[in-house]
């Protein structure tokens, strides 16, 4: 082991290269010795002369070599922090927006007044914050509210190697601003910092920056890291495949600790529970059972909600990044071939294992509550080897210490969009070269380490280089709505530092227009992608939520309905609701038991809707329902439990209201909303306009009944015809709507498991459609040359364009002569 270096007392000397200003940080001598450790301290006099002499730096290192926790500091002692100046640092993930916050103001002495986060629904930002860590989102929205940034002296890009499309923006918008606020004589310093990653992509690209920016490389002081392949890839149960390893390493190899990469939260779970029965450390907790619903539900009818104190909850951090839903496997298949270097195990692992030594087995992802997030900082207890057990957050965006040896499965659960219908799926496929390498290089920062592959190195030499930026993978709506509001109208210009395909930017466009968020100029669209925002979007573009939802509360001032809107619209931004589809059941029994749970929702829904067209607000009304219930309870965590609720959905719920609501009030000043404690069920009437605003916002998400006259294929019976997509698409089994068919619905998203699913239905009613969504509609004769799927109805026709998109039209009764 390293000899621990000398522990100064007063404060370190510095850098000559910033002698004017020099701000004290009181640090407990642990924290400097720590840092002492970290390989960018050594750097510091580089990068702060870096710094000083360039308005644009980037900073390359490994992760962990301290560049997150430590560059924020340095700028902090140099004085770039004032009284009317901040240090901005962004962060991909809000996981590592949090957590980083925490452990600067922990590093340097500071309470979170000074060092503070801000994430999409929360924040401790103060008066007096001077290192303020964000996502890269809540720093875009600023840029709309201020373009030239003129409260920072310096923004930090972080992690610009993940190529989040958010990073990818602020780094083209800087590109231009940096020169804009010389120009004024108030110079911003742009820091992008990044592992060592594919750096050409902004050093090398003459349209981001003219002149090429110096690029710092941190030397990590990475220790040797022993690559393992196995000789064949396993083909499914790569998770059954980790406990083994995990076993082994256990078992038969010296002190360290194990880092296993999974790649959603379910299956990291099943690996945690297993390998806690195998190697016990930690006892279980056991839960209790519920009182009826429809008491607590007939209260929520007549009484008052309780007011509801925004303030007094503690951050949930939802990330889509390791989002995980339906993929798990926890099944035992026959067991593959033995790594070399651990020798012939023997079998049986599952059993309780004799060895004396516990594992503390801790899981790590990225919606695990942060309390629990910090426990892998801290050193395992005494006595037992540290193992945790995480999906792919802990690649880049967090350092865990002491760890030894990593098990990668090679795998990582990713969202996959289709670009243009934005349909989208979670599949599990292999990573990247890049990340499997930086995985491995988890394993050496302490000490050497060894890195167990589970999958053969002809498989590895298959895999990409890197993965492509998210920019160019995902529809991006939201983007241009934003940039749009920024009055950036020629977006094909933009300096994207990777540019989306201009089919995904068309479509994005078209949607837009048909939302009325930008003006739809004809020679405009001929003129590539440039038409300007409307008043509306302007409008949208202030809600913290997709444009098409944002839509639905810029229509919700009529007829008292934003306090419903804003809670439909929160449930339905939230990851799922109900514990049934959150996670796969342990057991049958318990998966009857969640069934159970949620089909009470459903009978208090009916009672609610009594049968009028409440109903046929479906899965959205359910959602309504269900928040209206869980506040009327106080939102507690046993009354989740009970109810197969996800608690940390509905505190979500709750901050998301709260948010939305004051965004509405700071649109509309006089509209007075606060979060209603009085929010009673909506009346008949209320809930016809809300399935109005729903269709209103969702509109492009339309379906159709094929009809019993149509069908030309009995496998498409009950199945719907979208605008969007070519093949027809079903309700989805655990919609109230399942069984219901209306002819007309709208679906909040398609899933594609099994078969292409609409989840979250409501049902429409024909005659809005050309009143809410004229730009969907013509009016005229059916098409000449009809597609294949063509759906000759009865007045109505599903109809085509030469476009990209199936719109849904009406066709006037021939005039009788
Ligand atoms: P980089 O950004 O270069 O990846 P970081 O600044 O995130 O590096 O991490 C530097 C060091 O600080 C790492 O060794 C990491 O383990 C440690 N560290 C980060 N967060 C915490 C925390 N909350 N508690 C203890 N140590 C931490
Ligand atoms: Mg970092």
């Amino acid at each position: 082991a390293a000899p621990s270096a000398p522990v100064p007392q007063a404060a370190p000397s510095r850098a000559p290269c910033q002698p004017a200003v020099f701000i004290p940080v009181d640090r407990t001598p642990e924290i400097q010795e720590a840092r002492l450790k970290l390989p960018i301290l050594a750097e510091e006099q580089v990068v702060m002369e870096a710094i000083n002499e360039n308005p644009i730096v980037i900073i390359c290192g490994e992760t962990g070599s301290g560049k997150t926790t430590q560059v924020p500091q340095f700028l902090y002692e140099a004085g770039y922090a004032s009284s009317n100046s901040t240090i901005g640092i962004t962060e991909p993930r809000r996981v590592a927006a949090v957590s980083m916050s925490q452990r600067v103001a922990k590093e340097m002495n500071l309470s979170h007044r000074e060092v503070s986060y801000q994430i999409r629904y929360e924040g401790n930002v103060t008066d007096e914050t001077k290192i303020k860590f964000m996502t890269d989102g809540v720093l875009l929205k600023e840029i709309q509210k201020d373009f030239l940034l003129s409260k920072y002296k310096v923004i930090i890009i972080d992690e610009a190697h993940e190529r989040s499309m958010f990073t990818d923006i602020l780094i083209g918008l800087l590109s231009r601003i940096v020169p804009l606020r010389h120009k004024k004589g108030l110079p911003l310093k742009l820091i992008i910092m990044s592992a060592t990653l594919r750096v050409e992509d902004f050093t090398d690209n003459t349209r981001l920056f003219s002149v090429k920016p110096p690029v710092i490389q941190v030397d990590a002081r990475q220790f040797p890291v022993t690559v393992h392949f196995n000789k064949k890839t396993p083909l499914d149960d790569y998770s059954g495949e980790c406990f083994r390893k995990v076993c082994k390493i256990h078992r038969m190899l010296p002190a360290g600790g194990i880092l296993v990469f999974l790649t959603g939260q379910a299956e990291v779970h099943s690996l945690c529970r297993r390998l806690r029965k195998a190697f016990p450390y930690q006892k279980n907790n056991s839960c209790c059972l519920c009182p009826p619903l429809n008491v607590l539900f007939s209260s929520f009818l007549s009484q008052a909600l309780p007011k509801i104190d925004l303030n007094s909850y503690s951050v949930v951090p939802v990330d889509e990044g390791d989002e995980d839903r339906d993929i798990d496997s926890d099944d035992d298949a026959a067991g593959s071939d033995l790594d070399l270097d651990l020798g012939d195990g023997d079998s049986g692992e599952d059993e309780k294992s004799d060895s004396s030594l516990p594992l503390f087995v801790l899981p790590l992802y990225s919606l695990l509550a942060p309390e629990k997030q910090a426990k892998v900082f801290r050193s395992p207890p005494a006595g037992t080897r540290l193992c945790v057990v995480a999906t792919n957050v802990a690649e880049t965006s967090l350092t865990i210490p002491g760890i030894k040896y990593v098990v990668d499965c090679g795998k990582v659960k990713r969202r996959f969009y289709d670009r243009i219908t934005g349909v989208s799926s979670f599949r599990v496929t292999w990573i990247s070269q890049a990340s499997a390498d930086q995985r491995a290089g988890r394993a050496g920062r302490t000490e050497p380490g060894h890195c167990y592959r589970l999958y053969s190195s002809a498989v590895f030499m298959d895999f990409e280089k890197f993965s492509a930026p998210e920019i160019t993978k995902r529809p991006v709506e939201d983007l241009i709505l934003q940039m749009k509001a920024l009055n950036i109208e020629k977006v094909i210009n933009f300096p994207f530092p990777t540019p989306p395909p201009t089919e995904a930017l068309a479509a994005a466009e078209e949607l837009l227009i048909a939302l009325g968020a930008l003006k739809e100029l004809k020679e405009q669209l001929a003129a590539k992608l440039s038409c300007p925002i409307s008043p509306l979007g302007r409008v949208m573009a202030t809600f913290p939520v997709a444009p098409r939802y944002a839509k639905m509360l810029a229509l919700s001032r009529q007829h008292d309905c934003l306090p419903y809107t804003i809670t439909i619209v929160s449930a339905m931004t939230v990851r799922e609701l109900f514990e049934e589809f959150d996670r796969p059941a342990v057991s049958e029994e318990e998966a009857a038991q969640l069934k159970g749970k949620r089909a009470r929702f459903l009978q208090m829904q009916k009672v609610w809707a009594g049968q009028g067209p409440m109903q046929k607000l479906g899965d959205l009304m359910v959602m309504l329902g269900a928040v209206g219930a869980c506040e009327y309870a106080g939102c507690t965590r046993s009354f989740c439990e009970e109810n197969g609720l996800r608690y940390k959905a509905m505190l979500e719920i709750r901050r998301l209201r709260g948010q939305l609501t004051t965004a509405v009030n700071s649109v509309c000043a006089d509209a007075g909303l606060y979060v209603d404690p009085k929010m009673k069920p909506p009346t008949e009437a209320q809930v016809t306009y809300l399935r109005q605003i729903v269709l209103a916002g969702l509109g492009d998400h339309l379906a159709r009944r094929i009809q019993a006259e149509e069908l030309l294929d009995d496998k498409w019976k009950n199945a719907y015809k979208t605008a969007l997509l070519e093949d027809p698409v079903f309700i989805h089994p655990s919609s109230v709507l399942f069984k219901e068919l209306p002819e007309f619905v709208v679906y909040q998203e398609i899933v594609e498991t099994t078969k292409m699913y609409m989840k979250g239905v409501s049902a429409v009613e024909p005659e809005w459609i050309p009143a809410l969504l004229p730009p969907y509609c013509h009016f005229g004769k059916p098409l000449e040359n009809p597609p294949p799927s063509y759906c000759p109805g009865t007045g109505r026709v599903l109809c085509h364009r030469p476009s990209v998109f199936y719109r849904v039209g009406w066709q006037l009764p021939a005039v009788e002569v």
